[in-house]
């Protein structure tokens, strides 16, 4: 058992109950207490009891990471000016170069990095799979295991090459049945659907402009005869509603709803540009929305409407985005990000920090469809925690702590658990050296940037 006492706990529960001083204790994968003063110390039943002192430090829920591209850290810092198609058309000749070494390499530090900052939960989607470069998706599930996170990967595809119309050259794109195919083989041999599972597996065809109706509507069928859930871009950019506009007909979330991809079982990539009914139908249908601000910013995507959103009822969460898209990565300052963001478009009252706290758990857990797992600190709830430090320079002198860690620069974490097992202690990884976990990522880009010279 471990029990965490003397911090400030914000425990995002539907009462959003917090306490100046309190406690979570955590016994094997569950969270066994929360609430305010010391620990109960009659639930330890001879078994040993570690005690954290958490002076100083506010504990809230794991973060959840709701999109990623964890082999994009070996493109980072390119095509700093473009926009989403100028980038993307400049990187997936790049991308073409990815083997097995550089995604177990990329998965690595990208989720060396989350933990780092608070994320106990992150997803991945994986698009690009070159031909005969080995097991990619098997060796992002061992890097994700290595560190100690819970993941849930996207097997993501795409199938609509520029001879067809679509934006990625033919030699990165998979035959429809063949992408359908390994994605089903993904899901039977690393889905885990028992309570507390480490991994499942997701659905996720790339984009409309980078896979075929044909291939949309097949992983939808797909996801929902496996019960896993659907992922995929959508309503990024202007240019992506021309593009659906032109080559469909309708606006990206009128097309998603017509291939079967709104509903409580699908989360979606930005969802940027949305008018008022597609609002309305994310609400209606309750299809989630991974918010990615800073990605959105540094693409100049333009800024998703998350309160309107959230009124609606939609499920939203946070995400990082790939790292060649934000390169910063860091799921933590995404909380600042997200509330700069909706305050920008909306004014100083439009998110408050514990919205974005909320977003970047339970929200994001709502999208993974775990929010009877995961996403609040509660008993019976599995034991993913993070311990933020706040009482160093950075923070001194917040007297609220939930604005410290959101207003804030991003605050080390004194400890991070997954499921009750430390990962993170004193702003260290544990689980992993995190100088060769740098090193092999870099030797990862090196090797790729001479493939493509
Ligand atoms: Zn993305």
């Amino acid at each position: 058992m471990i029990a965490i006492e003397g911090c400030a706990v914000a425990t995002v529960d539907a009462a959003g109950d917090e306490y100046e001083s309190g406690h979570v204790v955590v016994d094997g994968d569950r969270i066994v207490a929360v609430g305010p003063g010391t620990a109960p110390r009659d639930g330890a039943d001879g078994g040993e009891l570690r005690l954290v002192d958490g002076a100083g430090c506010l504990a809230t829920p794991g973060l959840v990471n709701t999109h990623h591209h964890l082999y994009q850290w070996a493109t980072r810092g390119l095509a700093q000016q473009e926009n989403l198609f100028g980038w993307l058309t400049t990187l997936y000749p790049i991308w073409a170069g990815i083997d097995e070494e550089l995604v177990a390499a990329t998965a690595g530090a990208g989720l060396a990095w989350l933990a780092l900052s608070g994320c106990t939960t992150s997803t991945d989607h994986h698009y690009v799979f070159p031909r005969g470069t080995g097991d990619l998706f098997a060796a992002e599930i061992a890097a994700a295991a290595e560190v100690g996170l819970r993941f849930h990967p996207g097997r993501g595809s795409m199938d609509l090459g520029a001879s067809r119309g679509g934006l990625p050259p033919d030699h990165v794109v998979e035959e429809t049945e063949a992408a359908l195919a390994a994605t089903e083989e993904a899901i039977d041999r690393h889905h885990d659907p028992s309570p507390g599972a480490m991994v499942r597996v997701a659905v996720a065809p790339c984009s409309p402009f980078s896979a075929t109706p044909e291939l949309m509507t097949g992983a939808a069928e797909l996801a929902r005869r496996k019960g896993v859930r659907l992922h995929t871009h959508l309503a990024e950019t202007v240019e992506e509603e021309e593009f659906c506009l032109e080559t469909q007909g309708c606006t990206p979330a009128e097309y998603a709803e017509r291939l079967g991809w709104l509903g409580e079982d699908v989360w979606l990539a930005h969802a940027v540009h949305l008018s008022d009914a597609a609002v309305a139908r994310f609400g209606a249908t309750g299809t989630g929305v991974a918010h990615c601000p800073s990605s959105n910013a540094r693409l100049g995507a333009g800024i998703a409407r998350v309160p309107d959103l959230l009124t609606a009822g939609a499920p939203v969460g946070l995400g990082v985005d790939g790292a060649a898209s934000q390169e910063a990565g860091q799921l933590g300052a995404e909380l600042r990000q997200a509330l700069y963001a909706a305050r920008l478009r909306g004014g100083p009252a439009a998110l408050t920090a514990r919205d974005a706290l909320a977003l970047g758990t339970i929200g994001g857990a709502r999208c993974l469809g775990r929010a009877d797992e995961l996403g609040s600190l509660e008993p019976g709830k599995l034991a993913d925690v993070a311990l933020w430090r706040l009482d160093g320079l950075g923070h001194a002198g917040i007297d609220d702590a939930v604005a410290a860690l959101v207003f804030g620069p991003p605050a080390p974490l004194a400890l991070l658990l997954v499921g009750g097992q430390e990962v993170v202690e004193g702003g260290e990884l544990l689980t992993a050296d995190a100088a060769a976990v740098t090193r092999r990522a870099r030797r990862a880009h090196q090797r790729l940037m001479e493939v493509v010279v």
